[in-house]
């Protein structure tokens, strides 16, 4: 439930009222100032007489159930968009953020060339794997921390913020000590440990759709993260399993607005791994804007033919760069420009 405080009620209401909800074991509160009102979000074992209790209490105006079983994600608990900041870009704000890079760090030439490559086009964030899933064990799984300090050196050439994959709990640390934004795979959705883990890190985290998720348990992993403390969340909507085999998976490109119906939290798309195939990553990231993703995750590779991960679905630099002055005009089109060009800011920091 959302305990509503009345406009411009004095600081120790608000105190008062989250510490009568914590003094229930079970319960947990959660403060959102937001625009419009203030509220405080019970979460945990609620009780009948609770809502009464809390009801009494000065600088309450109301006390409303959530209808749906999640609740600090959900859009009755936070009316206004989350935004936060990564590096100098905003997530969930006005612009459309783009991220974008290989699949998996090879190389620090390979990573440092693509990064410069995709800022020039107007990327804001370089993505690339360190630690790798993989639905064999024979495939390339990733360079691990090597992996993670070629990622630094790429930032500290271009200036670009990182998003890498962490996938166990006990690397979270590690992966967040390098990383600007720790990044769930579709695999780990419903790593619930995982979850818990990245919702304690004081990094943003990008939680990726499970495959073969709902939108129901995709919010409610989402939940796990929001209800550790950590706000800084967006998700990644990258392809279903449906019956269609020509995709590696299908592009669910209705999941953009119904996140927005339902939930506060920014939502990217991830055409790469909505496709695999890489003629078909412009017209879905075109798809994904036009339906008012709040960014794009978009997999670049120097020689596609070449990449040891994911190479079917990778863009040329060239190719890259003709995306992005298609995204510009559709993301013009629809309200939501493109955030700033960053390649004419400083290239080291
Ligand atoms: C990736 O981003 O390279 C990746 C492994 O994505 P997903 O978890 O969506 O398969
Ligand atoms: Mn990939």
């Amino acid at each position: 439930m959302v305990v509503v405080m009345l406009r411009g009620c004095p600081e120790s209401n608000i105190e008062d009222v989250i510490e009568r909800i914590h003094h229930h074991p079970g319960l947990s509160a959660h403060l959102v100032r937001g625009v419009e009102r203030t509220v405080v979000g019970v979460v945990g074992q609620t009780f009948p007489e609770l809502k009464d209790m809390l009801e009494m209490l000065p600088g309450v105006e109301a006390v409303l159930p959530i209808s749906k079983p999640y609740k600090l994600s959900s859009r009755e608990f936070q009316v206004e968009d989350t935004t936060f900041k990564v590096g100098d870009v905003t997530i969930g704000g006005p612009d459309l953020v783009v991220m974008a890079g290989p699949c998996a760090v090879e190389s620090e030439e390979q990573v440092v060339a693509t990064a410069r490559a995709v800022k020039a086009a107007g990327a804001h964030i370089l993505r690339g794997g360190a630690f790798k899933p993989s639905t064999s064990p024979y495939s390339f799984r990733g360079k691990g921390k090597e992996g993670l300090e070629i990622l630094a050196v790429a930032r500290q050439e271009t200036g670009l913020p990182i998003i890498t994959e962490v996938m166990a709990p006990g690397d979270v640390e590690l992966v967040a000590e390098y990383t600007d934004v720790l990044q769930v795979g579709t695999r780990n959705m419903q790593n619930y440990i995982l979850l818990d883990e990245v919702g304690k890190a004081n990094k943003p985290v990008m939680l990726k759709r499970g495959f073969a998720a709902t939108i129901q348990e995709w919010l409610l992993s989402a939940e796990y993260i929001l209800s550790q403390g950590n706000r800084r969340l967006m998700l990644c909507e990258r392809g279903i399993r449906t019956f269609e085999t020509y995709t590696r998976n299908t592009m669910d490109v209705s999941a953009v607005p119904v996140i927005h119906k339902e939930s506060h939290l920014p939502v990217i798309g991830d055409p790469s791994h909505g496709t695999g195939k890489w003629d078909l990553v412009t017209p879905l990231a075109l798809a994904v804007v036009a339906a008012g993703a709040d960014g794009l995750l978009i997999e670049v590779h120097p020689t596609p033919d070449t990449a040891l991960k994911d190479g079917a679905q990778s863009l040329t630099f060239e190719n890259f760069q003709r995306l992005m002055e298609k995204v510009a005009v559709v993301a013009q089109a629809v309200g939501r420009p493109l955030a700033p060009n960053l390649a004419g800011s400083a290239t080291r920091r």
